[in-house]
């Protein structure tokens, strides 16, 4: 596992950190400051594991398989869920996340399950310098890409990915509706993603540049993400433009969906 001097810091940090202004808080970096230890320890109850992989079933699995994909990297493991159900599944996994606590809590989630996850600490905006080869696919879930929060880093993070994937590699990447949210407000089934039971997940902000998440525990302790609210058809061009010949979209794991259903679109892109 590598690491880095930030990396260290964020692992000893326990109290995310906002400017005086939240909502002025709109800076790629600034994740780094909000996957703070005592919120990547309660990750797992906002997920839930089990409801998760019941509510996704097959399908990464099946997509990877369909297209003979081997070697991925998962580049936003988090605690490691992806990582771990495709390791269990067969394939060779990186789990690499630009948060130290995060891949820690990942390889430790692994371990666990009797897996030694291979793992890595890698911001994507200079992916290349700390992952080395080249990968059948990248998956990017759980809405990690709207981290990012100015357009030439998104451009320059699939710039990134694009050369780590061989030459007939797939990116598989995911983010919540927020054309729904931006054109009608905020609804969701609570049924794919964050299946935690007695976790509440809702915006407590939103505008064109800054959807503020909030997570509320069962024990009365809270959390929130500053993400960016880009659009589906702004993400698939964004694709093309970094050189991916194909994107497909799926809707909460459907191929067919009216627009302002689905609560997560899941983009396939592929270089050939
Ligand atoms: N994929 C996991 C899941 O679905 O449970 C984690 C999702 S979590 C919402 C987003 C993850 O993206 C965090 O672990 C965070 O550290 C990572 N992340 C955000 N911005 C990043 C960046 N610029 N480089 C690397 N990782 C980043």
């Amino acid at each position: 596992m590598t690491s880095d001097v930030a990396g260290n810091a964020e692992l000893t940090m326990t109290q995310q950190a906002y400017s005086k202004d939240p909502l002025a808080d709109r800076e790629t970096g600034h994740y780094r400051k909000e996957y703070v230890t005592s919120f990547v320890d309660k990750w797992d109850e906002l997920i839930d594991w089990d409801g998760r992989a019941q509510s996704e079933g097959q399908f990464f699995i099946d997509i990877l398989k369909a297209r003979g994909k081997e070697r991925v990297l998962d580049v936003a493991c988090g605690t490691g869920f992806h990582s771990v159900r495709l390791t269990k599944a067969g394939f060779d996994v990186t789990a690499a996340d630009g948060n130290a606590a995060m891949v820690a809590k990942a390889f430790e989630n692994g371990q666990s399950r009797g897996l030694i996850l291979k793992t890595a600490q890698a911001d994507w905006r200079w992916l290349n310098r700390d992952i080395h080869g080249k990968y059948d696919a990248i998956i990017c879930l759980g809405n990690s890409f709207t981290h990012l929060h100015e357009e030439q880093d998104r451009r320059r993070a699939l710039a990134e990915f694009y050369a780590a994937l061989k030459h007939d590699g797939v990116l598989i990447l995911d983010q919540r509706n927020y054309d729904a949210m931006l054109d009608r407000g905020f609804s969701s089934k609570h049924k794919y993603y964050y299946c935690g039971d007695d976790v509440s997940a809702e915006p407590e902000h939103i505008d064109d540049g800054l959807c503020r998440m909030r997570y509320d525990f069962p024990d009365g302790a809270s959390y929130t993400l500053n993400l960016c609210p880009i659009r589906k058809d702004y993400m698939r061009r964004l694709f093309r433009e970094a050189g991916f010949e194909r994107v497909r979209t799926y809707g909460d794991f459907q191929d067919t969906y009216a627009e302002e259903e689905p609560d997560f679109f899941i983009h396939i892109a592929e270089k050939s």
